[in-house]
């Protein structure tokens, strides 16, 4: 059953949100409420429908109590504003004040409950716990990708409650829609840029990748693994030695599948890691000792341009340098803007997990790209063909 097909009128409808936003420690506001407006959707329209609405969400990592500087209090006017309607609050997810109050909300009102993870239950998917939160609704939408790989009592188990009515909010059918349209598609090519620190945190996704890309280029911290082990000298770059063989091997599994590599050629080189150190430019394969490549430089960054520029299908996860500090987000900042443009002359993209999402919204151009995930973990996960238990908890 799906969202848009369901008629909420006179029905609660218990939502599990990721409302799991940063709170700005000096004002105690949200300082960034992209979580909350992508929420808004789902919500509107079971209240246009003539329903009703129970929030639940976790935030931050308390230690299975209450802990006031996790509370969903803090963000009460901030779901106010983008919803444009006055919720309620109860400070208590499973007391009997929150089922007084769930019980008796009218149609059109919407309740919040409290952390979820002030009970351990939550992140041990305790069946009871599950039971007691299915108790605040009629029908269950799970609408928070961003655990949707873990399974805990509200994203997962919860779901065994709500045999016949339970479904995704528009922001899972999005997400689920963007990966299956990027994988299942036949377009081509279809490019692959994986970036970031580490090898070893990224080695997954790109040995299933391979089965699928045209193109994989390669930049950020781990792109210096790949060149040592190919025989060039790094200095005193971002290395893991251990994961050198790994490289190798999705050098030989590429070439076996026909899909074209291209790793950084120049590179941008600091004597230390500050936005202060001396920089120079220098071919990756022969940084001198005491020099480390942060960035990749002017040649690289044209030739992964015209690459994504000719690609139909784009998937982005991780910077192309130490995109933080402004000495080093020039690759970064180019690469987003190959993405856009491509995406304006018809490419299909795809940000997902980690920083590649903070750097799209660090230049403004989040709008410009088809698709930007708003699940780390879970987004690397659900691309490398895993069944995710939230996801699987509505589909069977
Ligand atoms: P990830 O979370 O794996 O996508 O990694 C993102 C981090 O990788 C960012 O904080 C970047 O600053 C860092 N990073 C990117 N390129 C480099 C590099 N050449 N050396 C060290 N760190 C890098």
């Amino acid at each position: 059953m799906t969202i848009q097909e369901y008629n909420f009128k006179g029905k609660r409808a218990l939502i599990r949100v990721d409302f799991n936003v940063p709170i700005d420690k000096a004002t105690k506001n949200v300082s960034d409420d992209t979580r909350i407006r992508l929420a808004i959707p789902t919500i509107k329209k079971v209240l246009a429908d003539g329903g009703s609405v129970v929030l639940m969400s976790h935030m931050g990592r308390p230690k299975n109590c209450p802990e006031e500087k996790f509370s969903l209090k803090q963000i009460i006017s901030s779901v106010n504003n983008c919803l444009g309607t006055q919720i309620k609050f109860v400070d208590d997810c499973i007391s009997s004040e929150s089922f007084e109050l769930s019980s008796n909300l009218k149609s059109g009102e919407v309740l919040l409950l409290e952390n979820l993870r002030f009970y351990p239950g939550e992140k041990k998917g305790d069946n009871q716990f599950a039971e007691k939160l299915s108790k605040h609704g009629d029908v269950f939408i799970n609408d928070a990708f961003g655990t949707a790989h873990r399974a805990h009592a509200s994203t997962t188990i919860i779901a065994n409650f709500f045999p016949k009515y339970k479904m995704f909010g528009f922001l899972i059918e999005n997400e689920i829609k963007s990966v299956d349209k990027l994988l299942k598609s036949e377009l081509k090519p279809l490019t692959a840029i994986v970036g970031g620190a580490k090898v070893s945190s990224k080695i997954t996704i790109i040995s299933k990748l391979i089965n699928k890309v045209d193109h994989l280029i390669i930049g950020g911290g781990m792109a210096y693994t790949f060149v040592k082990a190919l025989g060039g000298n790094v200095g005193n770059s971002l290395i893991e030695d251990d994961h050198m063989v790994d490289a190798l091997e999705i050098i030989d599994l590429a070439k076996s599948k026909g899909v074209k590599i291209h790793l950084p050629t120049d590179t941008i080189i600091a004597d230390k890691f500050s936005n202060a150190a001396n920089v120079k430019v220098s071919d990756i394969t022969n940084i001198p000792d005491g020099w480390m490549g942060l960035d990749i430089s002017e040649n690289s960054i044209k030739t992964f341009e015209n690459v994504i520029h000719s690609s139909k299908l784009i998937l982005w996860n991780g910077p192309m340098g130490v995109f933080e500090m402004d000495a080093f987000q020039k690759g970064t900042s180019s690469i987003a803007i190959a993405v856009a443009e491509a995406t304006k002359n018809g490419a299909f993209s795809l940000i997902g997990g980690g920083d590649s999402v903070a750097a799209i919204n660090k230049y403004n151009l989040s709008d410009q790209v088809s698709h930007v995930s708003t699940g780390g973990g879970a987004m690397l996960e659900f691309l490398e063909g895993k069944v995710l238990p939230g996801i699987d908890a509505i589909l069977n």
